[in-house]
Formats: structure tokens, C-alpha cells, sequence
């Protein structure tokens, strides 16, 4: 990774953060992008403590002009850009009937058109440098469904066949593109669902997970943000130089069944 430039979307916080620090720490030159600029700048300056290059640039990555300026930025920053981290994300639940259309909308926009208008725009300067990474944070919801996630589930199912259309189109100029698949993470994004499903089902927390949340897992525990990082640093290096158009599981055997 030394010396490699990687854009991180939705690095603020959770996963995102996690691969940013783990990429600086191989010695990436890391990009943040986020559309929270106080959590973003509060990540840069945390990274930067640990000796870290790295910048941060607000961004909404349903926005093209948005997606355009972060490509530019990163290459004004660092002369080039390697790899690209499609993570920005967020939940909304509500019965179909009820899943207010402005929100579908959003949701499609941030976790299918955001991966799409980020790879559009970064993939020019990886062909350009006859190597490049893609990696996007889909999720074992882009495999199977549960309910009350449509938005969701529909953008990260979308998220896969756009890695597999992008991994055909690109590697011929050395360039693979892969979506990692994890079941549940702790995050802020699943806390706040694990209180709210504690409030509705009158649970503890605990409880939550292993009864409802984890229920057809196999291993009954919530995967940490560095366990999502470790296989996204693997997919940057030339041991999997040959996996492309993947969909690689971290989901504690979920899937199994
Ligand atoms: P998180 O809420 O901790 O972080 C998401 C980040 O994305 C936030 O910093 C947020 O500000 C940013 N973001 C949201 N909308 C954005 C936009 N339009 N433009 C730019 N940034 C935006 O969530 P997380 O759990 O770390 O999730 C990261 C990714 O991992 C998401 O794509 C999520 O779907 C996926 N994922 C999470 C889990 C999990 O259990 N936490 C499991 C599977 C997949």
C-alpha cells in the first residue's frame, strides 16, 4: 500500500473509518469523504495524530459535481488515485406500503447511484495508471432479504451487479472490482437499530442481538469495523490480484443455511 491513494466514502464513522486507518497504517495516502463535515474532519485529524497522509473532503456521493470535486481533490492532493472505497450507506425501515417514497429515493441514490458516479469518475485515473481497486461495501443484504429493508436491500442486490458489470468492463487495464458482504457490524448505523428494536420488543440490547438480530447466524456475535477492514486491505493486494467480480461473505456462517 505504500504510497497507493485511496478514497474511502462515508469515512467518518464505522466501517468506513476502520478501512481508512487501517489503509493509512500500510501506508496509504487516504482520502475521507463524507457528507458530515464535523465527524469527517474529526477523522482526519484522529488519523493524522498516528502519523497518517491523509485529507478529508465533504461530499454527498449522490451528487455528481460532489463526486467530480472528491475525484479532483484527491488527485491535486496526492498526484494519483489506486483505489476506491464505495462505503457511504444508511438504513430506513418501514413496511413497503408504508417506506415514504422521498426516502426509497435517497436511499437508491447514496448506496447504488453514489457507487456508481464515484466509479465512474475514479476509474479514468486507474486506467490511466494501469492498476486501480475497487471495493464496495455491499452487505449480506445484498445476498438474501428481510423485511421492512426495501430500499436497502434493493440498492445493495443493485450494488453487486454493478461490481460484476464494472470487474468485466476493467480488467484488462489490471483493475478488479469486488463487494465484501458483512453481516451485522458494530456501528453507529446498528446501534441505533439495536435500541430501537430493544424499545419495540421490551429487550435488552443483548438480547436483541442473539435472539433477533443474529438469530440465523451461526456465530452469535456482531463482527467489529477492523474485521471488514483486514479483507478490504487483502482485495488492495497482489495476492488477490486474480479475485474480481466477487462477492466475498463476512457473515458469520448466515448464509450457511
Ligand atoms: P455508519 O453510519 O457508522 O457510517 C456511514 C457513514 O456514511 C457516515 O459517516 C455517514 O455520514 C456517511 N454517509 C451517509 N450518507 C452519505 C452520503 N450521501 N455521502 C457521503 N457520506 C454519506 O455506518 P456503517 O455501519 O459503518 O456502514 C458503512 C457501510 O457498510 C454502509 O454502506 C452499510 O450499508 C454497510 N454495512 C454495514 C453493516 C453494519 O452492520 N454496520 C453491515 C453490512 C454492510
Amino acid at each position: 500500500m505504500k504510497s497507493k491513494v485511496a478514497v474511502v466514502t462515508g469515512a467518518a464513522s464505522g466501517i468506513g473509518f476502520a478501512i481508512a486507518t487501517e489503509f493509512a497504517q500500510a501506508g496509504a495516502h487516504v482520502v475521507l469523504a463524507d457528507i458530515d463535515p464535523t465527524a469527517g474532519e474529526r477523522a482526519r485529524a484522529e488519523l493524522e495524530k498516528s502519523g497518517a497522509h491523509c485529507t478529508f473532503v465533504p461530499t454527498n456521493v449522490s451528487q455528481a459535481a460532489d463526486v467530480r470535486r472528491l475525484v479532483d481533490h484527491a488527485v491535486d492532493a496526492f498526484g494519483r488515485l489506486d483505489i476506491l472505497v464505495n462505503n457511504a450507506g444508511l438504513q430506513y425501515i418501514a413496511p413497503v406500503v408504508d417506506f415514504p417514497e422521498d426516502r426509497w429515493d435517497y436511499l437508491i441514490s447514496v448506496m447504488l447511484t453514489g457507487a456508481f458516479l464515484c466509479s465512474k469518475y475514479a476509474l479514468p485515473r486507474m486506467i490511466q495508471n494501469k492498476w486501480g481497486r475497487i471495493i464496495n461495501i455491499a452487505s449480506l443484504h445484498g445476498k438474501v432479504a428481510s423485511p421492512f429493508k426495501s430500499a436497502y436491500i434493493s440498492a445493495k442486490h443493485g450494488l453487486l451487479g454493478l461490481t460484476k458489470v464494472v470487474a468485466l468492463e476493467v480488467a484488462e487495464h489490471n483493475i478488479t472490482a469486488n463487494a465484501i458482504c458483512p453481516a451485522y457490524v458494530r456501528t453507529p448505523l446498528v446501534e441505533k437499530q439495536i435500541d430501537e428494536q430493544a424499545r419495540r420488543h421490551n429487550l435488552s440490547a443483548s438480547d436483541v442481538v442473539a435472539k433477533i438480530m443474529l438469530e440465523p447466524a451461526a456465530i452469535r456475535r456482531l463482527l467489529e469495523p477492523n474485521e471488514v477492514a483486514a479483507l478490504a486491505l487483502y482485495l488492495c493486494s497482489d495476492a488477490a490480484a486474480g479475485i474480481t467480480g466477487a462477492a466475498l461473505d463476512i457473515d458469520l456462517g448466515w448464509t450457511a443455511r
